[in-house]
């Protein structure tokens, strides 16, 4: 990870803010000389400080975020890499904050970060609402027992042009399976440095996609959240999603008036409704591959992208602030549910098969789903019900899970995203005696599964013994990453880097796989 800037040190007694030379925004400094009479509890956000739907820019983010560090000392703040464009990407680590009370010991572990999508900024306006909450005392009772980390902006280029993608025109949030952007690359890096219990990646949907246009609505859902949906995932996990935090959350949420369900997707009010997807390239999902509570929310966005700006923050911060709270108050059990689940992942508890293909099917006990819609005839908000629901994930495929997988050297850009992801990789010295599984691709076609295109690919697989050249590299499964590497090598996986354009290579049809499965010692 690189950290060129480290801004670190609790001050016991802050008395004035310092306000950064490179501050030359007016409206900022009449807010910021505002903030040094009135003390560090009324430190408002840039958002705070205008009239009408205004969006913080990425200077303003900094220059409000490095003020308050510097008023309060109430935490450290990172940066943990650069955008395309340059811009600086912060993390702000609560930890060890004299905010928190309770004495050092093992604590839950809570990373949230929003605004991959640059469209998306109610997430950002958000954390440095949080960010000042926390520091400020009003709002850090919950770091008691949680070790918070913050990252208010992932896509701060993006967030610049009011576009999705970053300045590359890449989907940050469909970037987490390769991680080749700095933005998503940085986010991973503090993922795994700290492997927090628990994160929180947050966003907003559009209420006006055109398909719902054209039938005379908009979505309408309400505040929306999901947690772990792919099926090698723990289904205690899972469970405790559905079953405690959504529940408990709805319920803490419903006096703000802010309205919660789960996250439903649909391209349009023909289409299926489902939870989202099983894909591994996103923030939620590929982070609960290591068996983490992860979740992600998102927040009703507005016809613009300022539109109604404030209520939009406000509905996040309310859900940032009751999810803290649930996670507080069940630390204990969140942190030893997620070690007993993450301990599962190798080793002797871990399943012995990995799914590799599954879809959403209906559910015969739920044949419908009712949500929210406007009705763009009367104005009014109503209710409707869907009958194309489909809730639950079908694994339709699995293997078993291999010893672990043996790869030529030369397949470098294979070998690159596994580093990425911090995998532990080995060479073969000499040479190793393995008895292998192998595959032969015999058909890859053009498949329908969450309602975009896959490759369905049809092996051959046939077992030997071989000898492992030197300078072969291998990846056993005995490491916490054990779905994920067989998620992103196995073929057929629906996950994996085969199904990518850049590694379409990999699948050369009536060839061997390039990629070795080891399933045992060779006699
Ligand atoms: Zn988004």
């Amino acid at each position: 990870m690189s950290r060129n800037v480290k801004v670190r040190g609790w001050k016991d007694a802050p008395t004035f803010l310092a306000i950064p030379t490179f501050l030359a925004i007016p409206a900022l400094l009449a807010a910021l000389a505002l903030v040094a009479c009135a003390g560090p509890k009324d430190i408002p956000t840039p958002l705070e400080t205008v009239d009408g739907d205004v969006l913080t820019s990425h200077d303003d983010m900094m220059a409000f975020l490095t003020g308050l560090q510097n008023e309060t000392g109430a935490f450290a703040m990172d940066t943990i890499g650069t955008s395309v464009e340059g811009r600086s990407l912060v993390l702000l680590d609560f930890t060890g904050s004299r905010l928190s009370g309770a004495p050092d010991g093992p604590r839950l572990k809570m990373l949230m970060f929003a605004q991959q999508h640059g469209n998306e900024p109610s997430g950002k306006e958000a954390a440095m609402a949080l960010a000042r909450d926390i520091a400020t005392g009003r709002f850090s009772a919950f770091l008691e027992s949680v070790d918070f980390y913050l990252i208010p902006q992932v896509n701060p280029d993006g967030s610049e042009m009011r576009q999705r993608a970053n300045a590359a025109g890449s989907d940050l949030n469909r970037d987490h399976l390769t991680l080749s952007t700095p933005e998503v690359a940085a986010l991973h890096s503090v993922f795994k440095e700290h492997m927090p219990e628990v994160t929180l990646d947050i966003h907003e949907y559009g209420p006006a996609g055109s398909a719902w246009v054209r039938a005379g609505m908009h979505k309408d859902f309400g505040q929306q959240i999901d947690g772990l949906t792919n099926p090698n995932m723990s289904m205690e996990l899972r469970s405790f999603v559905w079953d405690r935090v959504i529940p408990n959350l709805r319920e803490r949420l419903a006096p703000q008036e802010v309205f919660l369900r789960r996250y439903l997707v649909s391209g349009s009010p023909h289409e299926r409704f489902r939870y989202s997807t099983t894909a591994l390239n996103d923030g939620r999902n590929s982070m609960g591959i290591y068996n983490s509570l992860s979740f992600l929310i998102e927040g009703l966005n507005g016809l613009t992208v300022e539109e109604d700006i404030r209520e939009r923050t406000r509905r996040q911060l309310e859900t940032m602030k009751a999810f803290a709270l649930f996670f507080s108050e069940n630390a204990a059990e969140v942190k030893a549910l997620v070690d007993a689940e993450r301990a599962r992942l190798w080793g002797d508890g871990a399943s012995p098969e990995v799914a590799l293909v599954a879809d959403y099917v209906k559910d015969p006990a739920h044949p419908g789903v009712t949500v929210g819609v406007i009705n763009l005839e009367t104005g009014l908000p109503e209710s409707r019900t869907f009958e194309e629901y489909y809730p639950v994930v079908e694994t339709t495929l699995s293997v078993p899970r291999p010893l672990g997988y043996a790869i030529p050297p030369h397949l470098t850009e294979v070998l690159e995203v596994l580093a990425r992801h911090g995998i532990a990789l080995g060479t073969v010295e000499g040479s190793l005696p393995a008895e292998v599984e192998t595959y032969r691709i015999e058909r890859v076609e053009a498949s329908w599964k969450e309602d975009k295109e896959f490759l369905d690919v049809g092996v051959t697989v046939h077992r030997r013994d071989l000898v492992l050249p030197q300078g072969t590299v291998v990846v056993w499964s005995d490491q916490l990453a054990s779905n994920l590497i067989a998620a992103l090598l196995e073929p057929q996986s629906q996950w994996g880097l085969a199904q990518l354009p850049e590694f379409a290579s990999l699948l050369a049809v009536s060839a061997e796989y390039p990629i070795l499965r080891i399933v045992g010692a060779a006699d």
